[in-house]
């Protein structure tokens, strides 16, 4: 791994190129942005080509030190990740004990700081007294994607890097790498991801969510009032709002691609795993039906964020996309 692999962060990528061809780095930077963007592959990467012996820009992936970086067994590298909730002080005062030995080899001292708003305060000012006078050899990068949880005196002292939610595409593209991912689920996961791989690979593992889909589609198919419409209603009700949220997407995904394959059936659907089913019941609704449908779904999402009743809303919102 090295820069290269990095997808949808270009921006943040060239300015650390920048900063490594320019020689002059830093004490510290701050990665910042949500969780699963490529962050932490983006520290390595960087403590990476600061050792790499080809002296470039990126790591090359072939020389000792990029071996030994991915390996993650490097004396220039170290990663602090919590230990239990939070990174505590005597984590910060082994690695500075450390920096005051000489360095066995030539390169540049990485410490990479994961989930560092988790840095208790004892271990925050600890950490503080070496940014405010950082040895030339060391470069500390914090990663957090809660950075409003660090103390500010911290922040001041780093070179702020924001990472981006990546864009649908690219989580498609890491997803198709990824072994455990089956394909035709690939286009649905990446819509539902919020443009985040770990909140990508999380949805897969959560089964009541993939349940609660198969329901939907039975309800579509169904197209009539029924005793389901009350039980889905109770089970959602039930449910966390983060998960109705990704319900009531998973609803709208099922009416697009409905309205697609009526309008263009070469266009990509979403759910391609259902792709024979939705063609089956395409016909049992009008465009007009949809429209209705997506807008139905639309304004039970804001009903929901006003603390209105889940079940209530649910229930009204498929009798509106049957009426
Ligand atoms: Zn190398």
């Amino acid at each position: 791994m090295n820069f290269k692999d990095i997808l949808g962060q270009q921006m943040s990528l060239k300015l650390l190129q920048k900063d490594i061809a320019a020689g002059n780095l830093p004490g510290a930077y701050l990665f910042s942005g949500p969780p699963g963007v490529g962050k932490k592959m983006a520290a390595i990467s960087f403590a990476k080509a600061l050792n790499c012996e080809k002296n470039g820009i990126d790591g090359c992936n072939r020389c000792s030190s990029c071996i030994r970086i991915d390996k993650l067994n490097h004396p220039n590298l170290r990663i602090v990740t919590p230990e239990g909730d939070s990174i505590r002080i005597d984590q910060i005062r082994e690695l500075k004990e450390e920096a005051g030995y000489k360095m066995y080899e030539k390169g540049k001292r990485v410490w990479i700081i994961d989930d560092a708003e988790k840095l208790t305060i004892e271990a925050a000012n600890s950490l503080l007294k070496i940014l405010e006078e950082p040895p030339t050899d060391l470069t500390v990068v914090l990663v957090s994607s809660a950075a409003w949880l660090l103390p500010s005196t911290i922040v001041s002292r780093c070179r702020v890097v924001n990472f981006l939610p990546l864009k649908k595409e690219y989580i498609g593209k890491i997803l198709m790498k990824k072994d455990n991912v089956p394909e035709k689920l690939v286009p649905l996961i990446s819509h539902l991801s919020q443009g985040s791989v770990s909140e990508a690979l999380k949805l897969l593992e959560e089964k009541t969510i993939f349940q609660e889909r198969e329901k939907i589609i039975q309800l579509l198919k169904e197209k009539k009032l029924s005793q389901s419409i009350f039980d889905l209603s109770e089970r959602w009700n039930n449910q966390k709002k983060s998960v109705v949220e990704t319900l009531l997407n998973i609803t709208i995904f099922f009416l697009r691609d409905i309205l697609i394959l009526k309008l263009d059936p070469s266009f990509p659907t979403i759910n391609q795993d259902k792709i024979n089913e939705l063609i089956e019941i395409k016909d049992n609704y009008s465009f007009a039906e949809l429209y209705t449908g997506i807008e139905a779904v639309e304004n039970s999402r804001s009903l929901i964020q006003a603390n209105v009743s889940t079940r209530l809303v649910v229930e009204g919102m498929w009798m509106r996309i049957f009426s």
